[in-house]
Parts: structure tokens; sequence; C-alpha cells
């Protein structure tokens, strides 16, 4: 076996465990970025909060009408009830009448304003509950599908685990180090494999006496151009 089969091997199992562990990253991020529900539950929440003012202010403005208008009558049965025969008495419950209907009248406005405002704020209470179902119910299945295919990269994880042990084997220590600082200067591609008289890292040509080099079974060759381990067949 080549110095260099070895090595090919193992950065085999480990290109797929980079991949695991970014898709596992990928996932991890998806799952605590939950910022969608948050501001959908912020919504939800002033909504209902706007709602619940709504109702208060409409009950306190039915209130206060209903005493003007009990006032009103009142004040009406003492005009034309026929106890007052004084002409200025009467004269002051007319004009008192006329203060209080014209109090009840923008008690009445304020009022129908009110219900107005209590009817869009359910409306918005309904909306902001829609979309929040909605976003809990596509999330939770999203969710559940990311979870399933995270305890499946775990399981593979162990799996490569075990491979890379067994890859591991017939390497020296010199050569893993060699391998592992060129993985981490050659953004993971330590050993590049002779294709078609090329490396297939960066393309640059082996000629025939390097690759017969490359075979060797004591020694490693690095392409002359981007500097990684050159595996030939
Ligand atoms: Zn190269």
């Amino acid at each position: 076996m080549s110095a260099s089969l070895g090595l090919y091997r193992l950065q085999q199992v480990d290109r797929q465990i980079d991949r695991a562990q970014a898709r596992l990253e990928a996932i991890r991020k998806t799952l605590e970025n939950d910022t969608e529900l948050k501001a959908a539950l912020t919504r939800m929440e002033t909504a209902q909060a706007n709602h619940h003012r709504a109702l208060h202010e409409l009950k306190f403005t039915e209130t206060e009408a209903e005493t003007q208008k009990i006032k009103v009558e009142q004040t009406e049965a003492s005009l034309y009830g026929g106890g007052v025969k004084n002409p200025k008495e009467l004269q002051d419950l007319q004009k008192d009448v006329e203060s209080l209907k014209k109090h009840l009248a923008t008690l009445e406005e304020r009022e129908l304003e009110a219900m107005i405002g209590t009817d869009s704020a359910a409306d918005e209470l309904q909306t902001a509950k829609t979309d929040l179902d909605g976003i809990q119910s596509r999330l939770g299945n999203e969710h559940k599908s990311l979870i399933e295919e995270r305890s499946a990269l775990a399981r593979q994880l162990e799996n490569l685990t075990e491979e890379r042990e067994a890859a591991l084997s017939p390497i020296s220590v010199d050569q893993l180090r060699i391998y592992e600082d060129l993985r981490r200067q050659k953004r993971g591609v330590a050993v590049a494999e002779v294709e078609d008289d090329a490396c297939a890292a960066c393309g640059t040509t082996i000629n025939a006496a390097v690759q017969q080099s490359a075979r060797s079974q004591k020694s490693l060759i690095h392409c002359p151009s981007c500097g990684r381990i050159l595996f030939a067949n």
C-alpha cells in the first residue's frame, strides 16, 4: 500500500465527518433561531393588551352614557311632572335638560368610538392568533424533521468515528501531522488524487515520474503547485 493511500482513505472519512458536523451545526442554529416565533408571540401579546384596554374603555363609556341618560330622565321628570310650578325654576330645569342632553350626546359619541375601537382590536387579535397558530404548526413540522435528521447524523458520526479509528491504524504519527496541517491550510483537502495526469485539486499536470513516486510505499509526494499530498492509483 502506498503511503498516501492510507491518508486518502482517512481523508474520505474525515470529509464525511466534516459534512455531518456542518449539517449538525446548521440544524442547531435553525432550532435555536426562533425570531419569527418570538415576533408572532409579541404581536399576539400586544393585540391581547389592546383588546383588553378597548373592552375596558367600552365598558367605562357605556356606564357614563347610561348614568347621564338617567340624569336626563330624572330632570325631565321634574320638568314635566307638574310638581314644579315656579316659571324661573321651570326655566332652570329646561336649561339643565338641554345641557345634560348635550353632554349625553358627547358621551354617546365616545361610546360609539369605543365600540369601533373594540371591533378593530378584536380583528387584530384574531389575525395575530391565526398567524401565531400558523407559525407554530409549520415550525412544529420543520423542527420535528430536523430533530429526526439530527439523531440520524449523530448515529452516522458514531460510525464514522469508528471508521476513522480503523483508517488511522496504518498511518504514522509524522504522516498524520503533515496531513492535519495540510487539512487546516487547504480547506479540508490534504490529499489530492492524480486524475488524467493532473492534480485533482488544483489541475496542475503531474508527470509520470512524480506519479510513480506518489505510489511509493515509504514517502509522501506533494503536488508541485498546491502542495497537497498526491495519491496515485
Ligand atoms: Zn495540486
